[in-house]
């Protein structure tokens, strides 16, 4: 007698013991579960830009279907030069993704592997133990420090076998920020053998003055990988582009684990009209920073406690009256509004609600409210 084997029992144990990325639940998937019209529902769960794309980016998207036929520039000329030009790096420094979700991918893949670890911080960007993971690496939690990274608990966690480090900074689900003056110590003092990844997917939501001189840390520190991305400020998400940038030997590696075509032409095109699209970045902003403070203030009011936040973004502790964050994102889903639930970030009282137009954060605050009682 014998076993009978699948191929998923002989899948690495590593592989075998990843739990699945949660992402918002699709408007379409909610409108179908609880038969409500797609038009009554407000999503406000996956940090999207509520202006929908810039219009130079869609306009660029759409005269690039011509060539569809064709596979897209690998190296991503066009794209990687416009960001070389604007960011003043050399384009061997710039390495795309499909999703800035992709680069993350590449720098496990081409820097973990088992018997390596990665540091990252409690109630950080669930991509991090996810990446560490599927390479095999062993990831390493330290604990947070009013729900931001503690630098340094996570300076003290280095250990021989560490070789990344994963800090987002704005920090989703939390919003938190860390001041450029203590990420720049943080660096100094790390073993420079260690890859330092500073994810600055919400940067363009941040006051000038908030914001890390991290393109010109590039210089000085040669473990530094910056990641950014086009699916929140520019509105972009549904095309996948993100980036990272390092130097040219680091991205060299990150590229060589790269799958040759991972950027589709209408995402290239619609990326780079983007990057020029300094109105709707601008307009973008003023929405974030107006609808941040409709929302908290009405917490305020409410007697509901936020985390201040440096993103696109807001949590609320929403538990009372014997429910938890769970609960009130179901009652608030039977609503038609859907928000993020953040129990699976070890903050089960908290919901995080992305920030969007002025009615649909009312309606959010509205439904809130009934559902609170
Ligand atoms: C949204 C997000 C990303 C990546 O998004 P992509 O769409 O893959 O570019 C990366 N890091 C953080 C912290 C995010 O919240």
């Amino acid at each position: 007698m014998h076993t009978i084997m699948s191929p998923c029992d002989l899948a690495p144990a590593h592989i075998r013991a990843i739990a699945p990325y949660q992402p918002g639940k699709p408007i379409a998937e909610l409108a179908r579960e609880m038969n409500l019209d797609e038009a009554a529902i407000v999503k406000l769960a996956s940090n999207e830009n509520p202006l929908g794309p810039s219009p130079l980016a869609r306009a660029a998207a759409i005269a690039s279907l011509d060539e569809l036929a064709l596979y897209p520039d690998g190296n991503g000329f066009a794209l990687k030069s416009a960001l070389a030009a604007r960011l003043g790096v050399d384009m061997a420094g710039v390495v795309l993704g499909n999703g800035s979700n992709d680069v993350l991918e590449l720098v496990a893949r081409a820097l973990l592997a088992p018997g390596a670890s990665a540091i990252y911080s409690r109630h950080a960007f669930a991509v991090y133990p996810l990446a560490t993971q599927a390479a095999g690496a062993t990831g390493i939690e330290t604990p947070a420090r009013d729900f931001g990274h503690d630098l340094n608990a996570m300076l003290a966690a280095v250990r021989d076998d560490t070789r990344v480090i994963f800090i987002a900074n704005p920090n989703n689900p939390t919003g938190t920020l860390i001041a450029p003056g203590a990420l720049h110590d943080f660096l100094r003092a790390l073993p420079a053998r260690i890859a330092v990844v500073l994810d600055e997917a919400y940067g363009e939501y941040l006051e000038p003055s908030a914001r890390a001189p991290s393109v010109a840390w590039l210089t000085e520190f040669p473990n530094l990988i910056v990641t950014r991305t086009f699916s929140k400020a520019y509105g972009l998400a549904g095309l996948r582009v993100g980036y990272a940038l390092a130097r040219p030997e680091l991205a060299d590696l990150l590229n060589r684990v790269r799958q040759p075509f991972n950027v589709n032409g209408p995402a290239l095109a619609a990326a780079a009209a983007a990057l020029d699209d300094m109105d709707f970045l601008a307009e973008t902003k003023r929405v974030n920073d107006a609808g941040m403070a409709q929302l908290t203030r009405a917490f305020t009011d409410m007697g509901l406690t936020y985390l201040p936040s440096a993103g696109n973004f807001v949590c609320v502790r929403v538990d009372r009256a014997g429910v938890d964050g769970i609960g009130v994102f179901q009652a608030l889903l039977r609503r038609g509004v859907i928000v993020r639930p953040v129990a699976n970030y070890g903050m089960p009282e908290w919901l995080r609600v992305s920030i969007g137009l002025p009615a649909q954060n009312a309606r959010f605050l509205e439904t809130l409210a009934e559902v609170l009682g």
